[in-house]
């Protein structure tokens, strides 16, 4: 790997320097001057595979040189390193998110050598979903029709007992030439061009046979499934959920409708009485991605919903950054006051894990705990989880 250092102090670079030979890393060039470094990206003498960007810099700050990565389309890594405010180097990290670039992580000044090593190994992961393709409408009405779209079962643990005690339905699109595809790459399309029923209708069929399944086997898992506010614009909704779990003969409260609001509604007043009366057929309705976008506070006010679920945005990190922890905390004490039930997603290491144990948040779901699965790979996986609980439940108070 090849790295570009950039930090107007030469002592730091210095530091650095010797950090990442520690680690291995001999391909480092060190510049101590922003317009320099970028000179020398613009006339593409050089590639890079990490950049780390000093954020305070005299004559340009780490937030214009961003802005120039983007114009000259770098595709690599970016570590953002800052002796400033942690609030500053999150903020910004954001910042660049929000312009896809592939941030690897922010560094505070000095720069830990554990938390380079970390960030460094984490980053080939980063390349993992990058492969990026669009698809025609017509494709997916067809792998609708070729019943291509299967369903992931993402595990869900009470934070209590660690037991396993429900799923996430995730679906994802076995495409027959490009393997398989994530919903990030199909839901929105699916939105636009009126796909998205005939969509949710396959992925609650086939998630409402599986949570059959696993009520036979004795495993009564709770089986969420996520579900379009488009879907929500026809009346007759609430009574066709109703009517399938009927017809597979499973209780109306093991299924949990998972309802995230991405973009306004026109029209609020048929999502509205939807929403009720699924709630009044007592099937459960959980807030999505709370915290984010339109999922807030009046959805709150104006929809009965059961369940919340934080938003991974929050919950990753918590444990040591202020702010996150400050809003994951005001969200589970509002929710308790809403006498709702909550889960944590995106638990995604031993740290995030350990922080949301001692909170008193009833669910958490994430990497740390299980990736997305197959349906057969949760059986077995069940046995190995609960096998290490132990040494991962601390008594709660
Ligand atoms: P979501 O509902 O917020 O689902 C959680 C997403 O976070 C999933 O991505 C899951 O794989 C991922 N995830 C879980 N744990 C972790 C973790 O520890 N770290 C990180 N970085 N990510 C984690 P996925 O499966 O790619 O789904 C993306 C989104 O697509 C979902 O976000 C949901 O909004 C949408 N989606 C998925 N399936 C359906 C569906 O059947 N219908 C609809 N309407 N939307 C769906
Ligand atoms: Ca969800
Ligand atoms: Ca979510």
């Amino acid at each position: 790997m090849k790295f570009l250092l950039i930090d107007d102090e030469p002592f730091a670079l210095k530091l650095l320097s010797r950090q990442l030979a520690n680690l291995g890393f001999d391909q480092v060039v060190a510049m101590e001057h922003p317009r320099d470094a970028l000179a020398m990206l613009e006339s593409g003498s050089d590639s890079f595979d990490i950049i780390f960007l000093d954020l305070q810099m005299p004559d340009m700050d780490g937030v214009e040189f961003v802005r120039h990565l983007v114009r000259i389309a770098y595709t690599g890594g970016l570590m953002l390193v800052s002796g400033e405010d942690q609030r500053i180097l999150h903020t910004a990290e954001t910042l660049a998110n929000a312009h896809k670039l592939r941030v690897l992580g922010a560094l505070h000044k000095p720069v830990n050598p554990d938390q380079l090593k970390k960030a460094i190994a984490a980053a080939p992961q980063q390349h993992e979903k990058t492969a990026r393709k669009v698809y025609a409408p017509d494709e997916l009405k067809q792998a609708l029709n070729n019943r291509e779209l299967i369903n992931y079962y993402q595990p869900q643990v009470d934070l209590g007992t660690g037991r396993v005690v429900g799923v996430e339905t995730l679906v994802r699109w076995q495409h027959p030439v490009d393997g398989l595809v994530y919903p990030d790459q199909f839901i929105g399309m699916a939105e636009e061009h009126g796909l998205i029923d005939d969509l949710t209708r396959l992925v609650l069929a086939n998630a409402l046979a599986q949570a059959r399944r696993w009520h036979d086997m004795g495993v009564p898992l709770q089986v969420a499934v996520n579900v379009s506010m488009d879907n929500l614009a026809r009346l007759d909704f609430a009574d066709y959920v109703a009517h399938e779990i009927a017809k597979v003969g499973i209780p109306l409260a093991s299924i949990i409708l998972e309802v995230t609001e991405s973009r306004l509604m026109k029209d609020l007043l048929t999502p509205l009485d939807i929403l009720t009366r699924l709630r009044l057929k007592n099937i459960g309705l959980s807030i999505d991605d709370f915290g984010t976008g339109h999922s807030s506070l009046a959805q709150l006010r104006d929809i009965p919903f059961d369940e919340l679920k934080i938003d991974q945005g929050f919950v990753q990190g918590a444990h040591n950054y202020a702010p996150l922890r400050a809003i994951v905390e005001a969200s589970l004490a509002m929710a308790q006051h809403l006498g709702m039930k909550t889960v944590a997603e995106g638990v995604e290491s031993k740290l995030d894990w350990d922080f949301i144990q001692n909170t008193d948040c009833d669910l958490a779901q994430g990497y740390f705990i299980a990736k997305p699965m197959l349906a057969d790979e949760i059986t077995s996986w069940i046995p190995v989880w609960e096998s290490g609980l132990p040494t991962l439940i601390k008594t709660r108070s």
